[in-house]
């Protein structure tokens, strides 16, 4: 498998088969497991690991399943899958860190990743400094010799500020930091993280991983080494494991990302050349479109920008939410990355809890609304988002 591209991986990689040779992968709906014997029972509970399953919050065959897909896709050497992207986020940071550790991230976060990181993390004693991740002086001044990890979305949420990954890596391995990369938003289809130097990959794969709203999962990438003795011991004994029904729901996903993210993609390209410059919007956020600010930078990343654009309508949260109430197509709601097409007022659901100077800073206006782009036909999404515009 390690010589084919990531297009025959996502279909093939980490397939186990029953002694039915099932083609489609097999839900193993099972908590527990079997032994022979008791000297069996005995063995597998000394030697249990990637083939040897004793209990499910440890693992199960097709959460491994998935588990190896996905590392296989992504370049990583192995992964462990959990019960949500945030259970993801929250089991590397606090796998790692220990009381008196020094955190530095980029302050445009998920609502969540920023909840953890502000409220939480400080709570057990770990110190976190907050930068703007796209000035790389912010996070040469705040990086210290003492940091242990630095934490970052390679595309933020809602404002797409991108992260130069390769550069902010080279700043955090200096003083021998782990960089951890919520890469939701760049997806497995046009993520280079590893190769680019992240140590540690997170995605929520309730996003373009599912793609169709069904199931929340996440998983946690890296090297063999820091899964097993870092992340599992602290995963298998405090349950935040994937269901297997959610793994086999996410190896289907996985079968379909990149035509999905592809063709999402490029209607998303098309929408933000079609609405940049409409006189209803004080702007069109998309990092693919040249005006967007690390436009460069993501494209080298990257090569395209992602299934989400942001757009800031004139008029705040009146005519915002004119816009909104007046969609037929997109519907409103707080997932991404979904076949059905999205629209977010992040201002108003999923940063609401932010203070206002905050949303100031990261630029989460009472106009912005974070459109993610689904699978539907790109002239009927324009269609329907012209006349929502007119609506206003
Ligand atoms: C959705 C999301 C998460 C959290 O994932 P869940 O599966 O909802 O727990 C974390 N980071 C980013 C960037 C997200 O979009």
């Amino acid at each position: 498998m390690t010589d084919h591209h990531p297009r025959t991986k996502a279909v093939h990689a980490g397939t186990r088969r029953s002694q039915y040779g099932e083609l489609s992968e097999a839900i193993f709906l099972t908590q527990g497991f079997a032994y022979s014997t008791a000297e069996d029972a005995e063995a597998r509970f000394i030697k249990a690991g990637e083939d040897e399953f004793i209990y499910a919050r440890y693992g199960n065959p097709t959460v491994r399943m998935f588990e190896e897909r996905i590392s296989a896709i992504e370049g990583a050497e192995d992964g462990f899958a959990t019960a949500s992207g945030m259970a993801a986020v929250n089991g590397a940071l606090v796998s790692i860190l220990k009381a008196g550790d020094h955190v530095v991230a980029s302050r445009a976060l998920f609502g969540s990743c920023l909840y953890i990181l502000e409220e939480i993390l400080p709570r057990y004693g770990v110190e976190v400094t907050l930068v703007d991740g796209t000035d790389l002086a912010a996070w040469r001044a705040a990086i210290r010799p003492d940091t242990s990890v630095v934490f970052f979305e390679t595309i933020s949420n809602p404002t797409l500020e991108v992260i130069n990954v390769k550069a902010v890596c080279d700043l955090a391995h200096a003083v021998d930091a782990i960089v951890v990369a919520d890469n939701v938003f760049a997806t497995p289809v046009y993520s280079k993280a590893i190769e680019q130097g992240v140590d540690v990959v997170i995605y929520s794969a309730t996003k373009h991983i599912d793609g169709q709203g069904r199931v929340l999962g996440g998983v946690i990438l890296g090297t063999k080494d820091f899964i097993r003795k870092t992340v599992e011991p602290y995963l298998k004994h405090t349950g935040g494991a994937m269901s297997p029904f959610t793994a086999w729901t996410l190896l289907k996903g996985l079968e379909t990302l990149d035509l999905r993210v592809r063709a999402q993609t490029q209607t998303a390209m098309k929408l933000a050349k079609a609405l940049e410059g409409h006189e209803k919007l004080a702007k069109v956020i998309y990092p693919a479109l040249e005006s967007h600010p690390q436009h460069k930078v993501c494209m080298d990343q990257m090569g395209a920008g992602g299934t989400i654009l942001a757009i800031d309508v004139s008029g705040g949260r009146d005519a915002s939410f004119k816009m909104l109430n007046a969609l037929e197509i997109f519907s409103i709601s707080n997932n991404l990355g979904d076949a059905k097409s999205i629209a977010t007022p992040p201002a108003f659901t999923t940063h609401q809890r932010l203070p206002q100077d905050q949303k100031d800073v990261l630029g989460i206006t009472d106009g912005l609304i974070r459109l993610s782009i689904g699978l539907e036909d790109a002239d009927d999404l324009l269609a329907d988002l012209s006349g929502a515009l007119n609506a206003i």
